[in-house]
């Protein structure tokens, strides 16, 4: 029988087989991130606080911000949603991967930033894509949890190469200076949330953070991640997997 437009539509993205979610039950229960204790706590707090265990990564170790939750490290099923989100023209994923976060993490936090701001993208990548992944992953958190999103208080000021292209010393001259932060912006904000998709190397996230703080160092920054990417495999213990 030749299948119908309804039933590709209603198939599982993981494993294809039929439901009335974009991921179902099964593969749902498969998500490392659903069980994951350690990733249900600020990661930056956690290196400070307990005296046992260490989160090594360098985002942390190098951080210039003061919170840091992350969704899942990036392994299956991120490995395959994210790139579907980013380079196949898959934008509803930001909606479930979004949904995802506040389920698993959001309900975990002491507090709540007063601002979202998206990673921005120069424009000539937006006009490529079509959209910025960060932005979306913003949309969605700022309509469940009511807060707003800050969307051109930090813009790209120059077209760079894609950080994944580049090896650690090239990724930190290739983003240096890159962005421009308006001042008014955050006047009268004292906690914000940075949203991204994939950390590798945290190089353009703590760019970014010292841009910020450069023109608002009484705010409190924490970052939103959804994959943080972690390429040693000892790492992998680090968060209970
Ligand atoms: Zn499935």
């Amino acid at each position: 029988m030749k299948p119908t437009l309804k039933a590709i539509w209603h198939r599982c993205l993981l494993c294809l087989q039929s439901t009335e979610q974009v991921i179902c039950p099964l593969c749902l229960a498969d998500c490392g991130f659903v069980n994951a204790p350690l990733l249900t706590q600020d990661l930056v707090e956690f290196n400070l606080n307990d005296t046992t265990e260490h989160f090594a990564h360098d985002v942390i170790v190098n951080a210039k911000f003061d919170g840091l939750w992350v969704l899942d490290i990036y392994q299956y099923p991120l490995s395959v949603l994210i790139p579907k989100l980013k380079f196949y023209q898959q934008p509803h994923l930001a909606r479930l991967m979004a949904q995802w976060f506040i389920l698993h993490r959001v309900v975990h936090m002491d507090s709540l930033p007063d601002v979202l701001i998206p990673i921005p993208i120069h424009w000539r990548r937006m006009w490529r894509r079509g959209y910025n992944q960060s932005q979306l992953l913003c949309d969605e958190l700022s309509r469940c949890l009511k807060i707003p999103y800050l969307e051109n208080a930090v813009i790209r000021k120059h077209y760079t190469k894609p950080q994944s292209e580049l090896n650690l010393d090239a990724r930190r001259a290739n983003i240096k200076g890159v962005f421009r932060v308006d001042i008014q912006a955050f006047k009268d904000v004292s906690h914000i949330a940075i949203v991204d998709d994939v950390i590798t190397t945290g190089t353009t996230i703590n760019d970014l953070c010292r841009s910020i703080y450069q023109v608002a160092p009484h705010i409190s920054i924490t970052v939103w991640c959804m994959g943080l990417s972690v390429y040693e495999p000892a790492d992998d213990k680090a968060v209970g997997k």
